[in-house]
């Protein structure tokens, strides 16, 4: 694999960030979630949760002035860039020229088939992983894309809000336990990297951030027959976060049959007047069990 090449001085500095943004004349956009990292330090933390080698390959979401993409150049084999902003690709050629392992993708990483980008760009690596500063206002529908998606990953390094960060890692019992936990710690082992302010951005963000990394488990943390009908019942279980699953879990069996139901919930040992963030994942595993056999799920 192609070796990084040269690197000029760090864009991920005040400074330099600026002179690029100068120089292209470059206007953010709030709407894209445009905060650029400058902090260099942040970025040896995130750089380090990714455990790159010159034989593993990086994805990354939303490179903007590309400060995360040449880090990543110098560490990993290959590099490939999705940013949806075109007038970010002429800097972005322009700032990472040096490196021959990247590859920028001018594309919304939502609409982008990644199985097909995998086979293309990542061939080869011994592992993938996804590192990003990922844009704020589409985190969830990002992170939900790259589970469900079955691809190959070893590991997502992201920066996201760290209210979104505390929610990927709470546990049954807390307010922030909810469908997002239950989905990334159905598929990953989340670790919180470091909790970042917001000085650390071009322009601050009216949040502070967290980096968190989630490991890729090499099969669920439940087993379950089926997964849709496993995230239906989470869903469903979550509906109205006051309600019990006794009268959320009618929505699925049907009121008429929400005797049955307390009996099916009473069964697995779950109490009915128990709400959906008390369950572990075991629970919830156990209980789409029964109301499947219970015919509650057809
Ligand atoms: N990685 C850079 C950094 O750390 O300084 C920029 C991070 S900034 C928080 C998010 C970036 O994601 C922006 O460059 C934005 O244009 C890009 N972006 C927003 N929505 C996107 C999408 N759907 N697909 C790909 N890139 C997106």
């Amino acid at each position: 694999m192609t070796k990084p090449g040269v690197s000029g001085a760090d864009i991920a500095t005040p400074n330099r960030t600026k002179e690029i943004i100068r120089k292209h004349n470059f206007t953010f956009k709030k709407s894209l979630g445009q905060n650029f990292l400058v902090d260099k330090n942040i970025l040896d933390k995130i750089v380090a949760a990714a455990n790159l080698d010159e034989t593993k390959g990086a994805l990354e979401i939303g490179p903007g002035i590309g400060a995360l993409t040449e880090r990543l150049a110098r560490e990993a084999g290959r590099v490939t860039a999705v940013e949806i902003d075109n007038r970010l690709i002429p800097i972005l050629h322009d700032v990472l020229a040096d490196y021959g392992n990247v590859s920028v993708v001018h594309a919304d990483v939502l609409k982008t088939d990644l199985h097909r980008l995998w086979e293309e760009r990542f061939a080869g690596c011994t592992d993938v992983s996804v590192v990003a500063n990922l844009p704020y206002y589409v985190t969830t529908p990002i992170i939900m894309k790259l589970l469900e998606d079955g691809l190959p990953l070893e590991s997502i390094v992201v920066m996201v809000q760290k209210e979104v960060a505390e929610r990927m890692a709470a546990k049954p019992g807390t307010k922030d336990y909810g469908t997002l936990s239950i989905a990334v710690q159905y598929y990953c082992e989340p670790e919180l990297v470091c909790v970042v302010p917001s000085g650390a951005f071009i322009p601050a963000p009216n949040v502070d951030s967290a980096v968190i990394r989630l490991k890729r488990r090499s099969r669920p943390a439940v087993e379950v027959a089926d997964e849709a009908s496993f995230f239906r019942v989470v869903h469903a279980s979550f509906a109205q976060r006051r309600k019990t699953l006794g009268n959320n879990l009618t929505a699925l069996s049907g009121k008429d049959r929400k005797a049955e139901l307390a009996e099916v919930l009473s069964g697995c040992g779950i109490q009915p007047e128990r709400r959906g963030e008390t369950l572990s994942l075991r629970e919830f595993a156990d209980l789409t069990e029964a109301l499947g056999r219970a015919g509650m799920l057809d």
